[in-house]
Formats: C-alpha cells, sequence, structure tokens
C-alpha cells in the first residue's frame, strides 16, 4: 500500500474517483459533507408526497461509455430501463400534434430521409444542421454555429440541446453541443437510447457504487466537510474538517470532488466556471395512463420533458431561472395543466412537490467553458474533479463519471511518477 488517497466529496465524481483507484495498491478514504452520497445526483424520501423521489429526473443514453463502465463496475446495469430502439416521443401543445424521431440504429442516418421516423414538417437536408455543429471550434456560440429558428430547431434540436446543455442553446458553447451531438445522433440509434433510472438515482448510481466500495474495503465518511486544505510548498500538507484534521503522509493525495464553487473557496486561485443555471423538476402523485410513453418532450409548453413512474408523473424544465421567484403552488399548477392537457388526465392539481436546484449546473456558455480546469493543479498531491472540470461535456453524469476516472489515473501517474 502506498499512502492513502483522500477524495472529498460522494457525489458521482467522488464516487467513481473512488472505484477507479486499485484497493490492492492504495488505500482510499471517501469524506462527504452531507449526510447522504450522491450530490446533485440523488433520490430521498419526500414526507410531502410520502414516497421517494430523485432530486430531479436524470437521462443518459445508451451511448455513454462511462455511464456503462459505472453500472457495469457497480452490478448495477439492470437498474437502468430503456426501449428496444432509439426514439423521442414529442407532442405540441399548441397545435395538439403528436410524433416520433426514430433514428436508426447505425451510424449512417437513413432515418432523416423518412418522413415518417423524422420531425413533421421538415426536410432531410435540413438536419445537416448538425455536421456544423460538430465542425465547431473555439468560442463559437450555438447561434452562430447554426440557425437557432424554424420547425426542426423549434421541435428537436432546441428540446435535445436545452436539456443537454441547461442554458438556452443559442448562446451556449457550439463545441458543448457539438460534442453531445458526436457522441449520440452521430453514432447512431444504438448511442442514443434514453436510459432511466426507473427505480430512482439512488438505486442504479449511488448505492451499488456505496455497497462495491465498501467490499472493497473503501471507507466513506458522512457529515466529514472539508474547511480548509492546508498547503506546504507545492503540496497539500493537511486537510482541516473542523473537529478532525488529517495530516498528509509523502506518498498522500487528495481529489476533489466538490462543485465549482467549493472548489474555488477551497484552492485560493483556483479558476472555475462561474455562471450556473437552476433545473426545475415537479412531481405528481398520479397513475400515468397505460399508452403514456415512458419519456415525452413537450413542445410550446413551459413542460419540457414528461417522464413516468409507477404510480407518478414527473416534469423537467431546463434553463429554469426565469421559474426560480414564481410561488412554487403556481409552477405546479402551470406544469399540471399542461400535463393534463397533454395526458387527458383530470385537470385538478394531484399530490405535488416541486424541487427547484438553483446550481444545478454551469452555465455551458463558451466564456464558462474556457474556466473549466483539467485534473491536474498546482500542488503535485491535489487532483480535481467535478461535472465542471474540462470534461469536453456539459455538466452530465457522463461527465462527472469520466472527471472522476480521469482524476485518479492522474494522481496514480503522478505517484508513479515520484
Ligand atoms: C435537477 C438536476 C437534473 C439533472 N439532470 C441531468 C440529466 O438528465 N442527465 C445528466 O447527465 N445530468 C443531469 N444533471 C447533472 C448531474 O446531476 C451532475 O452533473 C452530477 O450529478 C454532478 O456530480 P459531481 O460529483 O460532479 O458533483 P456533485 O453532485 O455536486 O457532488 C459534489 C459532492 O461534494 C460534496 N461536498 C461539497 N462540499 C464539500 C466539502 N467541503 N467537503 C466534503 N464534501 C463536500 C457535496 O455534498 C456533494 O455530495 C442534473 C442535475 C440536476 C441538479
Amino acid at each position: 500500500m502506498r499512502g492513502t488517497v483522500h477524495v472529498i466529496g460522494a457525489g458521482l465524481a467522488g464516487l467513481a474517483a473512488a472505484l477507479a483507484i486499485d484497493p490492492a495498491a492504495r488505500r482510499v478514504t471517501v469524506h462527504e459533507g452531507a449526510r447522504h452520497a450522491g450530490g446533485r445526483c440523488r433520490s430521498y424520501y419526500d414526507a410531502t408526497l410520502k414516497c421517494v423521489i430523485d432530486n430531479g429526473n436524470h437521462l443518459v443514453l445508451s451511448g455513454n461509455p462511462a455511464v456503462r463502465h459505472h453500472l457495469r463496475v457497480t452490478g448495477a446495469e439492470a437498474k437502468m430501463t430503456a426501449p428496444d430502439g432509439a426514439a423521442f416521443d414529442f407532442a405540441d401543445l399548441a397545435t395538439g400534434e403528436r410524433w416520433q424521431v426514430r433514428p436508426n440504429a447505425g451510424p449512417i442516418p437513413w432515418w432523416i430521409f423518412m418522413p415518417s421516423r423524422r420531425v413533421p414538417g421538415t426536410r432531410w437536408f435540413h438536419y445537416l444542421d448538425l455536421a456544423k455543429l460538430m465542425r465547431a471550434r473555439g468560442a463559437t456560440t450555438v447561434g452562430q454555429a447554426m440557425r437557432c429558428s424554424g420547425t426542426l430547431y423549434e421541435r428537436l434540436w432546441h428540446p435535445l440541446l436545452v436539456a443537454a446543455l441547461n442554458t438556452e442553446p443559442r448562446d451556449s458553447s457550439a463545441v458543448l453541443a457539438g460534442a453531445v451531438v458526436r457522441e449520440s445522433l452521430a453514432k447512431g440509434g444504438n448511442a442514443c437510447r434514453p436510459l432511466i433510472a426507473a427505480e430512482g438515482l439512488a438505486e442504479a448510481f449511488v448505492d451499488p457504487a456505496l455497497e462495491t466500495l465498501r467490499r472493497r474495503g473503501v471507507s466513506v465518511q458522512f457529515d466529514e466537510r472539508l474547511r480548509r486544505l492546508d498547503m506546504e510548498g507545492d503540496r497539500v500538507a493537511r486537510l482541516d474538517f473542523g473537529e478532525e484534521a488529517i495530516v498528509l503522509g509523502p506518498d498522500d493525495q487528495v481529489i476533489l470532488a466538490v462543485p465549482a464553487p467549493v472548489a474555488a473557496l477551497l484552492v485560493p486561485g483556483l479558476e472555475v466556471p462561474t455562471a450556473f443555471r437552476s433545473i426545475a423538476n415537479a412531481h405528481f402523485l398520479v397513475e400515468p395512463p397505460e399508452n403514456l410513453p415512458g419519456m415525452l418532450g413537450l413542445v410550446n409548453a413551459t413542460s419540457e420533458w414528461l417522464f413516468r413512474f409507477p404510480g407518478r408523473l414527473s416534469v423537467t424544465v431546463s434553463d429554469a431561472d426565469r421559474l426560480l421567484d414564481m410561488p412554487r403552488e403556481d409552477l405546479a399548477k402551470l406544469l399540471w395543466a399542461e400535463v393534463a392537457a397533454v395526458t387527458g388526465l383530470p385537470e385538478a392539481l394531484p399530490p405535488w412537490q416541486v424541487i427547484r436546484e438553483k446550481r444545478a449546473t454551469f452555465a455551458a456558455l463558451p466564456e464558462q467553458e474556457e474556466r473549466r480546469p483539467g485534473p491536474v493543479t498546482a500542488q503535485r498531491n491535489l487532483f480535481l474533479a467535478g461535472d465542471w472540470t474540462a470534461t469536453g461535456l456539459p455538466a452530465t453524469i457522463e461527465g462527472s463519471l469520466r472527471s472522476g476516472a480521469r482524476a485518479a489515473e492522474a494522481a496514480t501517474r503522478a505517484l508513479a511518477a515520484g
């Protein structure tokens, strides 16, 4: 055993970092400030609804390699449900139209030539806009790279991009949008089957990871909030948790997997993203209609995606800062009116819960993208992980898992290099 790796934060980035370290070679301890793991990707018992719900509906895609790896390593593959093929259902609340977008399985996109598989009112050549996004470089915005208007944009690109970027697509980094497209639609339907944690995020992403770590002898400490990193020359010498402090030995290392604003406080001079966007979720306790798809995109509505769960319907609104000041019940009523209209359920508001995560993700703007650091810092035993680090992706589960594995790799490499 060569020293201990202290992972700070048990969100998905911290869990992925801890999982990526060889337990036979290093001791690993995870220190989490809260009383639970999962960070922004968590489930909890809601006393109002009297059931376990997620802080927000999370969607990942079948082509996300780090997600697949995480589920495989923790034995949780069966916790995700996925349709057989890639299919995205939509409803337009203004016109009442319904359609399904069905990319074919392979990377040659013949589906765009078939009216039955593409968005009504669009032609095949409209879809070539995506190639422009994938070619974008530097500080280009999506609005500069492609046309952000017209039927296809309003009925497909905007709903998909705002969900992936959590920022108004027009203003967002075209490089980040291009990366999402390159890893999903451009690879074909096999890579973009939507995967949903049907029993909850904790069941799929968090509890199996904690159990795997426990089996490997990794200690995960809750209620341990790091207050300060004491530096000595070019290394971290001491971790200050308030009542307790840990003095680091020569081979000890730290992987900081906390949110960007916390990292900026702990590491003086560290440049991190400074703009954030919220996500609003409304959960309604109601039996979903039989014919409702697992996930439905809503166009010309405040609600963006409607998810069906056993005994519950959930609505997601991304880039939702405009809804932060709205009284919670007003928001619940607004979203329920749309859900009732599209599902045919009664208009009376069922039991509900609204969760608004104010700093859900960093804003995927070009200038924010430039502020994302890599895993290596000026301190030779300090490494960074988190969805806000330079993963090349927007703030996503895939990005946070990759960042954790990458920080663990950087730490292992640094130790080997002496
Ligand atoms: C409502 C919502 C919906 C989302 N939807 C999607 C989606 O559909 N698809 C998708 O891919 N992504 C989605 N995301 C993004 C995804 O949840 C995040 O990218 C991911 O969970 C971030 O993980 P992380 O480990 O990087 O950070 P975090 O989850 O923020 O983890 C950081 C951890 O550090 C802990 N911590 C903080 N300070 C300290 C300290 N001083 N000492 C010790 N511990 C500390 C925190 O308690 C937390 O557990 C969504 C996010 C939200 C909020």
